[in-house]
């Protein structure tokens, strides 16, 4: 079912898998009932090098290439899509973007703490009035002496309420996707305010906040990137973090597969066990198809990064059919384990809940397939 992976990969693997089973499926229902995940997991995932991956060593990196970074992602997956999800987005989407874009000193400053897991990092793209149609961003930043004033808000930030830093994308010239800078703000900076969003259907260990701006004042060398090239930067990190979600993807469509799989030889009807039945073992037989499917497009991506070689497209494409994927494959998990899937004894039901943003963050479905379809046929239809 593999390719034939290094023994750094497999090392890495193993170390992940053990991980997650020992630190994170024990867990995963219940911090999905308090409605957060234990947050002394951030150091053990520091700890164990899975928030420097792909990172240099002298920033507090653990090397390591993107195949061995999807890996470990399939297997945080595995186990809790909260926990995966903090690693994509403060290594993924912030600490890769500070390494990509930063200045020795902004990768100095927030790298080690970043990579220990001794501070954590949200990535403040989405607004109220703007989620698809990013470049149109409202908020702002306007230029006072040496410093900007940031003014503004921001919605659906995942780890917002835990991030020590955003990266805030904002505007500081003209309309559309020229006019807009990125900025790495603290967040105990004064005029930033965050509240938690309550009620999620899925999700719910993970900590998503709308983010307040009022006068954020910060230094010129809080930039991220040139100015009026910020759209850039969050494009760049996006076409990564796609990968990292559809990794994530593969995660949960596996934990499904496996749920079913067990269930199916346990559970009885019609005096013998369900995996017996033909169309039991279809539904499994369609999981297991979506799981190796959605893995090997995901690994392409990885191994086009490690070699240097453009992938966005790769990335839409993987991130489209993994996360819906992971959908169709905790849906068909729930209705091998019938009525039992669908109380929360079970996992499958919160398989299918957290599944379910998948196909919405990072670039909806619709989105991935028209940067898909402008990819084919050179013509924008957004
Ligand atoms: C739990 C969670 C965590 C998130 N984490 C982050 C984060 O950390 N950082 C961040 O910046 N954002 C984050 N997001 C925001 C997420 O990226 C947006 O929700 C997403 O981009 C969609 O934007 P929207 O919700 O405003 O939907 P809209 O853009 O309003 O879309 C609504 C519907 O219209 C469709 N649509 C829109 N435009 C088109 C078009 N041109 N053609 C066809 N259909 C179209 C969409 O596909 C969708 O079906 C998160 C969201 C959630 C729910």
């Amino acid at each position: 079912m593999d390719l034939e992976l290094t023994e750094e990969q497999a090392a890495v693997r193993e170390l992940a898998a053990g991980f997650a089973d020992r630190e994170i499926v024990p867990f995963a229902a219940e911090w999905d009932r308090a409605e957060s995940i234990d947050l002394g997991i951030v150091k053990k995932l520091g700890d164990l090098g899975f928030l420097g991956l792909t990172l240099p060593e002298e920033y507090g990196g653990s090397g390591g290439d993107h195949l061995a970074y999807c890996l470990v992602l399939e297997e945080l997956g595995r186990g809790d899509s909260s926990v995966r999800g903090v690693v994509s987005v403060s290594l993924g989407l912030v600490g890769k973007s500070i390494h990509a874009f930063g200045t020795e000193e902004q990768k100095r400053h927030w790298l080690p703490r970043l990579c220990a897991g001794e501070a954590l990092a949200c990535f403040a793209l989405t607004e109220p009035g703007t989620g698809s149609d990013a470049a149109n961003l409202t908020t702002r930043a306007v230029r006072d002496g040496g410093d900007w004033l940031i003014s503004g808000a921001k919605m659906f930030i995942t780890n917002g309420t835990w991030a020590d830093v955003a990266l805030v994308f904002a505007r500081t010239g003209e309309p559309g996707h020229r006019g807009v800078s990125a900025f790495l703000v603290p967040t105990d900076t004064p005029g930033f305010s965050r509240t938690l969003v309550h009620g999620k259907l899925g999700l719910r260990g993970q900590a998503t906040a709308e983010l307040s701006f009022d006068s954020v004042r910060v230094p010129d060398s809080a930039r991220l990137g040139a100015e009026g090239k910020g759209f850039t930067v969050a494009m760049a990190a996006l076409a990564k973090g796609r990968m990292s979600v559809a990794a994530g993807c593969v995660g949960i469509a596996r934990a499904a597969l496996e749920a079913a799989v067990r269930y199916a030889g346990e559970r009885e009807q019609f005096g013998k066990p369900i995996a017996q039945h033909q169309l039991v073992q279809e539904l499994l037989a369609d999981i297991a198809v979506d799981v190796d499917a959605a893995r090997l497009l995901t690994w392409r991506v990885a191994d086009l990064i490690d070699r240097g070689l453009p992938f966005a497209t790769e990335s839409s494409v993987a991130k489209l059919f993994a996360s819906e994927a992971a959908v169709r494959s905790a849906n068909n998990a729930l209705q091998v384990f019938g009525g039992y899937g669908f109380i929360d004894e079970y996992p499958v039901g919160k398989y299918l809940r957290d599944a379910r943003v998948m196909t919405l963050y990072e670039g909806t479905s619709q989105i991935h397939k028209l940067l898909i379809g402008r990819s084919l046929t050179g013509v924008n239809a957004f």
